[in-house]
């Protein structure tokens, strides 16, 4: 008999690299489904070519939504005076913001259960909106966030955020914060990852894993 491998040893070794995940697919699965007929990924959602799994989006900035779209359409509605604002390109460019500075207060008043979250301006609040990951897919945080404006205020690179598309990603460290600016579909990749693995309570050994492999990918993407 061939003895079997004990869980331990199956939790030391490396987890597989995880599946390239559609931001998109992830968002519609949140929302229940929106236009179900188009498997994202499989088509420009602006003018019908096949496209590939890997592929730019763009947002529809009144509708909250994000489209798959070919380069080319993606190229297009880059010209923000295209679309006068109502479509944007989500930017490719991830950089780390070497200089936040946050206290423990200021993340506390956040209210965010765990040690991700994502805020974003959005146009048509005219304000910061905050979001974590959840088992339950991106939760909104509905306290007032004025003591992120303050953070914003004091943060040259904080103030130069692209409205909608571009969102800051904080990690939440034992005594500091990682702080990236990153397309806003990275977060939804991130979203994506906590619904599919976590476990329990805090989320368990293959989450976490996952998530720190998400964050070695994103600071690799900031040098590149
Ligand atoms: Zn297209
Ligand atoms: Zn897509």
């Amino acid at each position: 008999m061939r003895p079997s491998p004990g869980l331990r040893s199956l939790a030391r070794d490396k987890p597989p690299p995880p599946a390239p995940v559609d931001p998109v697919a992830v968002l519609r699965g949140y929302t229940g489904g929106v236009r179900e007929q188009l498997a994202p990924g499989e088509q420009c959602e602006m003018c019908a070519v096949p496209i590939g799994p890997e592929h730019p989006h763009i947002a529809d900035v009144p509708d909250h939504r994000l489209l798959c779209t070919c380069r080319p359409c993606y190229l297009l509605f880059n010209a923000e005076a295209a679309s006068r604002g109502h479509y944007r390109a989500v930017p490719e460019e991830y950089r780390f913001n070497k200089d936040f500075a946050m206290s423990a207060a200021q993340w506390e008043a956040l209210g965010i259960p765990v040690n991700l979250a994502f805020l974003f301006h959005q146009t048509d609040q005219a304000r910061h909106v905050a979001f974590y990951p959840s088992p339950g897919g991106a939760t909104e945080s509905l306290l007032d966030l004025a003591s992120w404006d303050e953070v914003v205020a004091a943060d040259p690179l904080l103030g130069k955020l692209i409205p909608d598309v571009e969102a800051v990603l904080l990690r939440r460290l034992e005594d500091a914060f990682e702080c990236y600016l990153v397309p806003i579909d990275s977060c939804y990749e991130l979203v994506g990852i906590v619904r599919q693995y976590w476990e329990g309570f805090a989320g368990g050994e293959e989450v976490w894993g996952r998530i720190d492999e998400f964050f070695a990918g994103v600071k690799e993407r900031c040098r590149g």
